[in-house]
């Protein structure tokens, strides 16, 4: 599980962060919201977050050359309210506006692009922004470079953005200020001293024409979804995860009287479009088939909303993707018969979070294999398999469950390893969690426990109710596998066996077949 306390509640930290964009995004103010706001505030107070706004540290941007320690920028997420990205450190950002065509550059400073990440284009539809393209643009010294290609349609583009460095999770946050930014020239050695645009103190000119119609909507065979407005529309998306619906939400349009729709067949991954006008926007949900989802693509004219409908391993041709971008898109199901039940196997920890470190094992190293094999003996078995991940990634807890919700997952696993503090190496053996009061995930935590123990001969340290985030917020039966100590010499050398690992990972299924041919599946 990972020992390490304060690594939970950075985890805590991170998943209650993206719930406040998502209220900054909606405005919602309902009572979990709101207490998650208050959680924050409380934070804040407390010291944890310390927001800096990246204005202020164009001071210093001609000591760049004397830092000896870089940044590394790891993933990059559109949210509705701008753009999160994961780096190691706070860098200096330099932001810069160029006309004709219109573009931001945002540039982070004495900082490196994770692999994945060059030279990749994430489409964003919103905010006055068509789509944000990152590349390394210089290695010494190093400058990563976000180039937002603007919308010059939407009065949104006119507005200067901002950034803000959260240090509790690593996380620098680029919004829109809400003030127009000047014009100032792009190329840095024209003008070395360059600072930040300084911003006129004037909001951004809302929408004034009249609404746009919401006129046709198109579905075709490979999967393309068009919203075709009569004018120019902006919106933004979001998906609910515990419906599975994609939401989109046309701001300044209404419902044309001659909508045109498409028919969908009973076979279709669409299982519904609904059209509902709120105030002055229309709001479109999109509601598709377990396993399926909906993706932005490129707008090809603002009269138009793009979409690709799609399986969740699958991405479309007609856009680049960024890796680690989301991970739950990164799963893999397989086409196994959904009636003989759906399973996500969880792999714990992965990317920057190495869980349980001990006798030169990392837990997330340990954990993948084992899932990875636990997922394939599953699908011999007939059972479809989603993975939270298969690779080395870094993944919050919240996605995790996420996913296996929008999914609607009969059985959810999370394996990990575990460990315990120096002086305590003699310990070992299996620990299987379900949550406290949840009886059918215990029964399942009993087949999966007994078939380890049988299996691999491992001491029994017996079935154990607890509150772990993917047990306890997941709504299906779900248990939490700790597969052994890694701070056991012996287990931790078993832990890091294919064969152990194997003969763990058929245990396991074994156990949840059981569990399910019990239930009648
Ligand atoms: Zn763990």
């Amino acid at each position: 599980m990972g020992n390490a306390l304060d690594q939970k509640s950075i985890k805590n930290l991170a998943v209650r962060s993206s719930q406040l964009l998502d209220l900054y995004a909606h405005g919602r103010t309902t009572l979990r919201y709101r207490q998650l706001a208050v959680g924050i505030l409380m934070t804040v107070a407390t010291g944890y977050i310390s927001p800096v706004v990246g204005a202020l540290q164009a001071q210093s941007i001609n000591n760049i050359s004397n830092l000896s320690s870089k940044v590394q920028l790891n993933s990059i997420r559109a949210t509705n309210n701008g753009l999160m990205l994961t780096v190691n450190a706070n860098p200096q950002i330099r932001i810069q506006r160029e006309d004709n065509p219109d573009r931001l550059i945002v540039d982070l400073q004495n900082t490196n692009l994770a692999q994945q990440l060059h030279q990749s284009t994430l489409p964003m539809n919103r905010l006055g922004i068509k789509q944000v393209r990152v590349a390394q643009f210089q290695n010494n010294p190093a400058i990563a470079r976000l180039v937002f290609d603007l919308d010059s349609s939407d009065p949104n583009s006119k507005v200067a953005w901002q950034g803000q460095y959260i240090a509790a999770t690593s996380t620098l946050l680029l919004t829109p200020s809400n003030q127009t930014a000047q014009a100032i020239p792009i190329n840095p050695s024209v003008n070395p001293n360059l600072s930040l645009p300084r911003p006129i103190n004037t909001p951004s000119s809302p929408i004034s024409s009249a609404p746009a119609a919401i006129e046709r909507l198109s579905f075709s065979s490979t999967g393309q979804l068009i919203v075709s407005a009569n004018q120019p529309v902006s919106y933004r998306a979001n998906v609910d995860p515990t419906s599975g619906t994609y939401n989109l939400t046309v701001a300044n349009a209404r419902i044309s009287p001659n909508l045109q729709r498409p028919s969908l067949a009973a076979n279709s991954p669409i299982e519904r479009i609904r059209l509902t006008q709120v105030g002055n926007s229309v709001e479109i949900g999109i509601k598709t088939i377990a396993g399926w989802q909906v993706r932005e693509t490129q707008r090809l004219n603002n009269q138009q909303i793009q979409l690709q409908v799609s399986l969740n391993s699958v991405v479309p041709n007609n856009q680049t993707p960024l890796p680690n971008n989301n991970p739950v898109n990164q799963t893999v199901p397989n086409t196994g018969d959904r009636r003989r039940g759906v399973i996500v196997v969880d792999a714990g920890h992965g990317g920057r979070d190495p869980g349980a470190v001990a006798n030169g094992i990392y837990e997330k190293n340990v954990v993948l294999p084992i899932s990875l094999n636990l997922g394939q003996a599953l699908q011999a078995m007939g059972y479809t398999v989603y993975y939270t991940r298969t690779n080395d990634v870094e993944i919050d807890l919240e996605p995790r469950v996420a996913l296996a919700e929008r999914i609607r997952a009969d059985v959810f696993v999370s394996v990990h390893a575990n460990a315990l503090a120096p002086g305590n190496s003699g310990i070992s053996g299996i620990e299987t969690y379900h949550s406290r009061n949840s009886t059918v995930g215990k029964e399942l935590a009993s087949y999966v426990h007994s078939q380890i123990i049988s299996a691999t001969g491992a001491r029994d340290r017996s079935v154990r109710g607890a509150g772990f985030y993917v047990i306890a917020k997941t709504s299906m039966p779900a248990i939490l596998v700790e597969t052994g100590f890694v701070t056991n010499p012996t287990e931790a050398r078993n832990l890091s066996n294919p064969n152990y690992q194997k003969q763990m990972a058929d245990a396991i299924a074994r156990g949840i077949d059981q569990f399910m041919r019990v239930r009648g599946r």
